[in-house]
């Protein structure tokens, strides 16, 4: 119910398939999303109450499917903060547990950064090669985990000339309709992705919320 006051029930149903089509990397896979899905939701049923709402109709299954939606669009198309914006002021939400440099599938060089990389880390020469599904580009030789994070403190120890990927993350750049556009990479063990969404939810939900109030 509140979800329909944010996103036309037909549009959102198109973008939610479309999002859960897995890509050729295997990334955000339907099991992934759900159990995502299932983190936030711990969280936001303490942050936003059903009970205080109950007045006014809300269900559990109301913050289920507001989670849904924050999953698939970016709220600056509704006049609030992009992706980038909000991963950017919470870089807190990062706990620096390595998992991203301990189980990535795959760390992407686009071809324009790869003679700065080499520039910064000439020690790179060998530990580079061609993408698997991008041949024109490059990736990380002996990943899993990466060879440069610290296995003491999971710092990056090429820190300051790391890899674009590695420095947008949980944040993925794709290209949207001839757009560049900062997706999240949904991973229910990251808990930047977990807070990611968890904010997107609570100001989906108070604008939801706002627009309810104002219906009555
Ligand atoms: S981005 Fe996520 S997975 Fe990577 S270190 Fe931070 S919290 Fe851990
Ligand atoms: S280059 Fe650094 S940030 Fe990137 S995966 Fe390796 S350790 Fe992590």
């Amino acid at each position: 119910m509140l979800r329909d006051l944010l996103i036309d029930k037909e549009l959102f149903e198109t973008l939610r398939e479309k999002s859960l089509e897995s890509d050729e990397g295997g990334m955000n896979t339907t099991e992934e999303v759900e159990l995502l899905e299932k983190a936030v939701f711990n969280r936001l049923k303490k942050k936003r109450s059903v009970k205080k709402y109950k007045k006014l109709g809300v269900s559990k299954g109301d913050l289920k499917e507001i989670i849904q939606l924050a999953d698939i669009i970016s709220l600056d198309a509704m006049g609030g903060p992009s992706n980038y914006e909000l991963a950017k002021e919470h870089q807190e939400w990062c706990l620096i547990c390595g998992r991203c440099c301990k189980e990535s599938e795959s760390i992407f060089i686009h071809k324009d950064e790869l003679n700065l990389l080499l520039t910064f880390n000439p020690e790179l020469e060998n530990g580079i090669i061609h993408n698997k599904l991008y041949p024109e580009h490059f990736e990380l030789k002996d990943i899993r985990p990466c060879k440069f994070m610290d296995k003491e403190t999971h710092k990056c120890e090429i820190y300051d000339s790391r890899p674009q990927v590695c420095r947008s993350y949980p944040l993925v750049l794709i290209e949207s309709n001839g757009k560049a556009k900062n997706i999240i990479n949904i991973r229910y063990k990251c808990n930047y992705t977990i807070n990611l969404i968890l904010e997107k939810s609570m100001i989906l939900f108070d604008e939801a919320i706002r627009r309810l109030e104002e219906k009555r």
